[in-house]
């Protein structure tokens, strides 16, 4: 049987995007890709590129107070102007946009930019009624905020309209305690804005090491977020041009905005799925192999879509590993171990790589090598915000488990701590590494002593037997 395209991509994100290059351009494959929206989806048009340049935005206010902490007199921010700030990153998004499209032409892909559907194995509809034949589907559409299914829940926005809000909205409520309810929240703040932030647990950050998700919650308040634990909300309704909300405990507020930042979910919906044999999970994820292969030997998929790792990183290496298994002769897995990440959070971030402490207990015996201090800069500058590393090792075998940064640009850091831990060091090994100095990293060099060590309590019976 002969077919119009070697592969079909739905979805111009990253891991599509990176499929369709990789087939096309370094496998000589014949490659289409069709994306309903902007080319490079999620994380550059409406989530990690704008987000940072937020971060960035919110982060350079608090220069001049950093200043004045070095003797720069009367050093003062100014007012942040939103709409000159919201045209520059427009205009940066497009750029990067073009960049995309002008990588998939020169790759050789067949660009369609109308949503695609599935009608069976090998054939996808496109919007405008053309049909299209493939040897091999990947479904790369990523996903989309998940709203929590209370009353009046449409009258809240989603994180993709914080990059396009025509102004700062005065008093703004975020729900949620994940990595974007924190990022906003820190970022909505550092630019001015009223912030309040419910979280319906008691430490934001769930899934990150304990000590650093409670270094989190302390700073958000820090930083002057009105930050609420152990809340929830029970219904949203109009109130002339502002948001009235309600809490769990009936109390009754006000706000400007309010957003939701409640997780998100695959975007499967109306995909035609039904018309193939994609087998879905239980929220909705297509479910695939280690080889991103679906149920149906020609359909792949990957990316959040199939709801692994949700990350940019993690969506690229597993569109790369697709096509050089499927197109290159060379059989790939990405791997889903030790995968690193960080909640850019202000003055501080959160990272980390590998087990948490809480984790690392679970599994067995663990030594923590952990320390909190003030690094030389801020507290120069008379801030008291603190800086956590630790790592955590196996005493029987040395090696490095997890590390843990909470400070200024750990999401750099970790990312070089990743690749000794990936390797499999040895606390041995970060031990024999010289530290720089002056730096805080240098830290993770000359940790000595371990604070804790948790050792697997063995019931007395088992002890006995
Ligand atoms: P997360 O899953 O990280 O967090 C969702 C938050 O919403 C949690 O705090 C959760 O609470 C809460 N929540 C969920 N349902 C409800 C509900 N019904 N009522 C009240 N609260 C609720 O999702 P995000 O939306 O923050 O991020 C989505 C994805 O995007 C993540 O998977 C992440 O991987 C990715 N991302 C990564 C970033 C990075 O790497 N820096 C930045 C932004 C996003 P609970 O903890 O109790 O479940």
């Amino acid at each position: 049987m002969s077919f119009d395209y070697d592969l079909f991509v739905i979805g111009g994100g990253s891991g599509g995007v990176r499929a369709a290059r990789v087939a096309a351009g370094e496998h000589g494959a014949r490659v289409a890709l069709a994306e309903e929206s902007r080319m490079g989806g999620t994380c550059v048009i409406r989530g990690c590129v704008p987000k940072k340049l937020m971060i960035f935005a919110s982060q350079a206010g608090l220069l001049a107070d950093e200043m004045r902490g070095y003797g720069w007199d009367g050093a003062q921010a100014g007012r942040f102007d939103w709409e000159v700030f919201r045209h520059k990153m427009d205009a940066e998004l497009t750029r990067l946009e073009l960049i995309y499209t002008a990588n998939l032409t020169k790759a050789g892909v067949e660009i369609f930019h109308q949503r695609a559907t599935l009608v069976d194995h090998h054939t996808v509809a496109l919007a405008d009624g053309t049909r299209k034949t493939a040897k091999h589907i990947l479904i790369a559409v990523g996903g989309r905020p998940a709203l929590p299914g209370i009353p009046g829940e449409e009258l809240g926005l989603v994180s993709d309209d914080l990059f396009t809000m025509d102004s700062l909205p005065r008093r703004v409520l975020l729900v949620g305690g994940g990595y974007i309810a924190c990022e906003f929240a820190t970022i909505l703040a550092g630019l001015g804005c009223d912030t309040v932030q419910v979280y319906r647990g008691d430490a934001v950050l769930r899934g990150f090491d304990r000590q650093a998700r409670d270094m989190a919650t302390l700073q958000l308040s820090d930083i002057g977020i009105d930050l609420r634990l152990n809340v929830n909300l029970t219904g949203l309704e109009r109130n002339g041009d502002r948001i009235g909300v309600t809490f769990g405990d009936t109390s009754r507020e006000d706000f400007d905005a309010v957003f939701w930042a409640t997780g998100r979910a695959p975007y499967t919906a109306k995909l035609g799925l039904e018309n193939t044999g994609v087998h879905l999970r239980a929220n909705g994820a297509i479910a695939v192999d280690e080889w991103s292969q679906t149920a149906v030997p020609s359909i792949f998929a990957v990316g959040d879509v199939t709801d692994r790792v949700n990350l940019t990183p993690v969506a690229i290496r597993e569109g790369h590993a697709f096509a050089d298994t499927v197109f290159g002769g060379r059989a790939r897995k990405a791997s889903h171990v030790n995968v690193a990440s960080a909640a850019y959070l202000r003055p501080h971030e959160a990272a980390s790589v590998g087990l948490t402490e809480e984790q690392a207990q679970a599994r067995g015996d663990v030594d923590v090598y952990a320390t909190v201090f003030r690094p030389m800069r801020s507290m120069f500058a008379g801030s008291n915000a603190r800086v956590m590393m630790k790592l955590l090792v196996d005493p029987e075998t040395d090696r490095v488990l997890g590390c843990h940064i909470f400070g200024p640009d750990a999401g750099e850091m970790i990312q070089l701590a990743a690749i000794p831990i990936t390797m499999g060091a040895t606390k041995a090994d970060f031990d024999a590494t010289m530290a720089v100095h002056p730096t805080a990293a240098e830290e993770l060099v000359t940790m000595r002593q371990p604070v804790r060590r948790h050792r697997l309590e063995i019931p007395a019976q088992a002890a006995t037997a």
